[in-house]
Parts: C-alpha cells; sequence; structure tokens
C-alpha cells in the first residue's frame, strides 16, 4: 500500500492532532516544513519564528522517538520549495503518493490554498476547539447580536466549568467587575524562563541570520518550545501569579511587561498546551481554596469564552472580514508602531515591549495601541497587519476578531456593541504611564496636552451621525453638547493640529 502524507503546521503541535489521529504509524510520512511564503506574508517577530520553528524540531523529534516516520524540510535546505503546497508536491513525488492527510488550518489563505492543489487533500476539522464550526453557527443562528457573554455562559454549561449544579459558581457568571483594580505598588510574580538548548540556539542562529531585519528583538530568548515545559510554565503561573490575575488584569505599569498574566497564549495557540488543562489547572486552584474566584472566572472566560468567540466569528464571517472598514479609516500607520519613538510615554512603554518580547498584555493592545490608531483614524487593514505580524501568539483566527472587530470597529458592531475608545483619563487611572509622560493628561488642548484627549472627541464627532444614538455613546455625546463653543473649536483644532504633525512623520 502507498503511504499517505500527513502535513502537520506549524501552529498544529498537539499530540493528538486530527489528522495525525486518522494516520497508521507503519505506513504513513508525517510531513513537517518551515517555508518562506509562511515566514514572509507579514514580516513576523524574529521570536514568533524562532518559537515556533523550535516547537516544530522538537515536535517532529518526539514523533520519530515514538517511530512515527518524519519528513521534516527545514528553511536553509537548498532544496525548500518555499511554500507549503510546493512541499507537498515535492514529498508526493518522492514518496510517490498523491494522498494527503490535513488538519484544517485556521487561516482562509492556507484552507484555500490546500484546496486548490493539483492532488486532493483531505482536511479534518480542528477539534482542539470547544465549539466547531457548525456549533458555533447555530449559536448565531437568527441572534440579532453575537454577544460574547451569552456564548460564554453557553460554553460554561457544556464543559461544566465553574459550575455548581445548573448555576455558575458563587452565584454569578462574570466577576468582571472585581478585576478593575489600578496598578499594584510592585509586582512579585514572573513568567518561566527556560534557557535554550541545543535545538533552539540552532534555530536561533538561523532566524538570526535570516531575519535580522524584521521588527523585533530575537534575544534574550526564553519561551517554552515543548509541551512539557509549557506545562511547566502553566503550573508555576497557577501557583505564583493566579491568585492576582483578577485583580490587576487591566492594569499596566512602566518596566512591569507581564503583571500577572499568564503568557501562555503562543503556547495555546501553537497547540503545546490545550484549553481544558488549563482551565481545569485553574479552576482546581479555585477549588482547592488557592485562588480567589474572581480571578479564576475571569481567566477561565478568556478562554472558553473569549478565545472561541473569536475563533467563531472569524469563520462566520468569512475571507472578505479582513479587508473590513466600516468607519472608513485611511490615515497610514505611523513609523514608530515600528520604533517606539514616541514621546507619548504609554504608546513607547508599549511598543518598546512588543519590540522586546514580542507581547503585550490585552489591555496595551486594546486601550493603547489599538485606541490609539481607532482615534487617529488608521487604516485598520494596517493596524491588522502589525498585530499579525509583532506577537508571537498572531494567528489570523484570533488576531483579525480582535483587530478589526474589537479593537478597530471596522467590522461595523459585530464583535463590539460600540467602540473601544477613551481619552488619556482611562490611561491615567490603569497605569503608572502619565505620571512620567512628557504630556499633561490633564490638559485637554495645546501642544502639552495628552494627544487621546482631544483625538478622543474628534474621533465622536467625525462619527456623530454614526455613534450619537447608540445608547452606550449617548452620554458623551450630551457632554459635548454642554461643553461651550469655543472650548470645543479648541479642542477640534487641537486634534487637528496633533494628526497634521501626525501626517508629516514629525515626532509626537
Ligand atoms: C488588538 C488585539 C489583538 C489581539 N491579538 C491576539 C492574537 O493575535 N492572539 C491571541 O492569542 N490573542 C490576541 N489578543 C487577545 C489577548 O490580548 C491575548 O490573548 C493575551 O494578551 C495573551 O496574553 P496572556 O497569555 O498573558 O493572556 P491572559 O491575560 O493571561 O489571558 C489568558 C488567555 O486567555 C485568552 N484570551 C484572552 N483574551 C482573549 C481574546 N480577546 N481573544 C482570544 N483569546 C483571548 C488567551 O489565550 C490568553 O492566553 C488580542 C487582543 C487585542 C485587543
Ligand atoms: S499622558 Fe496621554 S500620551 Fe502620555 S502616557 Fe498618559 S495617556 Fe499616554
Amino acid at each position: 500500500m502507498k503511504p499517505r502524507l500527513i502535513l502537520i503546521l506549524g501552529d498544529q503541535l498537539s499530540p493528538d492532532i486530527a489528522a495525525l489521529r486518522e494516520a497508521d504509524k507503519s505506513r504513513d510520512i508525517v510531513l513537517m516544513a518551515e517555508v518562506a511564503s509562511e515566514t514572509d506574508y507579514v514580516p513576523h517577530h524574529p521570536k514568533k519564528i524562532a518559537f515556533l520553528f523550535a516547537a516544530m524540531r522538537k515536535y517532529a523529534e518526539a514523533l520519530r522517538a515514538d517511530g512515527w516516520q518524519v519528513r521534516y524540510t527545514k528553511l536553509d535546505d537548498p532544496d525548500n520549495a518555499g511554500s507549503i503546497p510546493g512541499e507537498i508536491l515535492r514529498a508526493c513525488d518522492d514518496a510517490s503518493t498523491d494522498e494527503v492527510l490535513a488538519t484544517e488550518p485556521g487561516e482562509f489563505r492556507l484552507i484555500a490554498a490546500l484546496e486548490e492543489m493539483p492532488i486532493p487533500v483531505h482536511q479534518f476539522p480542528d477539534d482542539r476547539f470547544l465549539c466547531s464550526h457548525a456549533d458555533f453557527e447555530d449559536w448565531a443562528e437568527g441572534r440579532k447580536e453575537l454577544r460574547m457573554e451569552w456564548f460564554y455562559r453557553e460554553m460554561r454549561r457544556k464543559t461544566g466549568l465553574l459550575m455548581d449544579g445548573d448555576k455558575p459558581e458563587g452565584g454569578k457568571w462574570n466577576y468582571d467587575h472585581d478585576n478593575r483594580k489600578p496598578p499594584p505598588g510592585s509586582v512579585d510574580a514572573a513568567p518561566m524562563h527556560f534557557t535554550p538548548d541545543e535545538t533552539v540556539e540552532e534555530v536561533l542562529d538561523l532566524v538570526g541570520s535570516r531575519f535580522d531585519n524584521n521588527f523585533g528583538d530575537l534575544k534574550p530568548f526564553w519561551f517554552a518550545t515543548d509541551t512539557g515545559q509549557a506545562r511547566r510554565a502553566l503550573t508555576h503561573w497557577v501557583k505564583t501569579a493566579l491568585p492576582r490575575f483578577g485583580d490587576f488584569q487591566d492594569a499596566m505599569m512602566k518596566g512591569e511587561r507581564f503583571l500577572y498574566h499568564s503568557i501562555i497564549s503562543m503556547y495555546l495557540n501553537a497547540g503545546l498546551l490545550g484549553w481544558r488543562e488549563v482551565c481545569e489547572a485553574a479552576e482546581n486552584a479555585y477549588r482547592d481554596g488557592h485562588a480567589p474566584l474572581n480571578a479564576v472566572e475571569g481567566f477561565i472566560r478568556q478562554i472558553i469564552g473569549w478565545r472561541e468567540y473569536m475563533r467563531g466569528i472569524y469563520f462566520l464571517e468569512g475571507p472578505d472580514y479582513m479587508s473590513r472598514n466600516a468607519l472608513d479609516h485611511t490615515r497610514d500607520l505611523p513609523g514608530f508602531y515600528w520604533s517606539g519613538n514616541t514621546d507619548m510615554l504609554c504608546l513607547s512603554e508599549a511598543i518598546t515591549q512588543t519590540k522586546e518580547e514580542a507581547y503585550a498584555h490585552h489591555i496595551q493592545r486594546l486601550m493603547v495601541t489599538g485606541n490609539f490608531a481607532l482615534l487617529a483614524g488608521i487604516d485598520p487593514h494596517q493596524v491588522h497587519e502589525w498585530y499579525l505580524a509583532v506577537y508571537a501568539d498572531a494567528y489570523e483566527w484570533v488576531e483579525a476578531p480582535n483587530v478589526i472587530g474589537m479593537s478597530q470597529f471596522a467590522d461595523g458592531g459585530v464583535v463590539g456593541s460600540k467602540p473601544y475608545v477613551s481619552g488619556g483619563n482611562y490611561i491615567n487611572k490603569m497605569s503608572d504611564y502619565c505620571k512620567s509622560c512628557r504630556y499633561s493628561v490633564k490638559e485637554k488642548t495645546g501642544e502639552g496636552a495628552c494627544p487621546f484627549n482631544a483625538l478622543y472627541w474628534n474621533f465622536l464627532i467625525r462619527h456623530e451621525d454614526r455613534f450619537s444614538n447608540n445608547p452606550r455613546m449617548a452620554q458623551m455625546y450630551r457632554t459635548w453638547a454642554r461643553m461651550d463653543e469655543g472650548k470645543r473649536d479648541e479642542t477640534l483644532t487641537s486634534a487637528k493640529a496633533f494628526l497634521e504633525k501626525l501626517d508629516q512623520g514629525a515626532k509626537v
């Protein structure tokens, strides 16, 4: 019997991935490949590329040790075809086969590439998620609004996580209200670091030589690169940081990149960890009295709520989602997104740590870099490509609904019922950034005023037709109407002057 090729992609590194379950160890060949079309379609952060290549190489080694025949193409292999379809065809030729099994990729671009191959590639559903495409479609069917909170409650019932019979543990579904504390005086936790082993060092050499022009620092490199390490990182976080995760989930601090966040999204998204084990680890910590309910519920909501919901939206909305631009925003992404060279301290902190760590936490992504881009009217596609490139956890299925939907409102309100915008006050309340910023958060207009303040009103007025009737925004329009006319003019003039400076490429 001729062998079949079992394609495993870089974010499918789970031991029980669907295509592998269908395979026959004595007959089939596992195919894995590092290819330029995947490293280059956006300029990925070098840490992200190194993480994936190292994790792929170790996954391949583990399969070999388990008796599988693995065909692995390294990026610098002179015969490398440069793309996934090219590598499939080359492997088919060499093994004299035309049967290929795959697990559905998490990106329309690759799904289409496999569908368009001259040989049939059988794509099995990726069942590492709690909610299948069909289940999400059923849930969405006939609903006027696809609100995450309702979806999340169904997922709680479905999994039984934090349930007390058919009631939510503690009597409430959502403890978000308790999770908005301003930054603590100091942080007594840090993610677990791993010293690069021989495989990682080899990958670091390759990535260092090929991608040193990409935005982002390759070293120091400390990520986990196999499931065993990722599990140790998870256990360490549950023990040392989960109890305070809820309280400071939205806080931001100068020089503190991780606070009490779990830093597991890249491990989850690549398949080194699964949603169930991470949720159960958190739930056990609550049941053992180690972590409070607001922390554990908040964490589980991110995983079985937001993460699953975002994937559902991506596949429900379809391939045109990435080009939506409901607010007609066309300004180019400012150069400082690629350097951190701005006087706005919140932005320089978020971008600099992104450059160094390929990581920023949710509120930095949403209320600093995302908020600024939305207020300044940046083209959402450029914003999308930036986020896809710079974060170690970024894959289109999860990044695009967060950016195009939640952060930029470019989907016109599929994900959010109102845009996530704020002036400097929110950032001042949730961070210690403003204290050391050149701009004054208290000033509303003028050269020294926090730019977020005037830009916020400018955004609301620019989109008055669309948002003034939104009940969740009406209060802000009433506040604007009550402002005296001179103040309003001054605000809009201030915003205009700032945007002109931005367009001229001057340092802001
Ligand atoms: C503009 C923007 C872009 C984003 N892009 C990505 C992305 O490319 N990839 C990605 O995994 N997450 C993305 N997120 C969601 C979130 O910011 C990250 O999942 C989180 O910061 C990862 O860090 P952590 O592991 O320390 O998470 P924690 O704060 O510890 O949260 C725990 C886990 O919950 C999940 N999670 C939390 N929020 C979300 C969310 N909104 N959507 C999906 N999963 C969530 C993640 O798996 C995360 O690991 C984005 C959010 C915004 C606002
Ligand atoms: S003053 Fe404004 S620009 Fe400066 S850190 Fe605060 S919010 Fe950011």
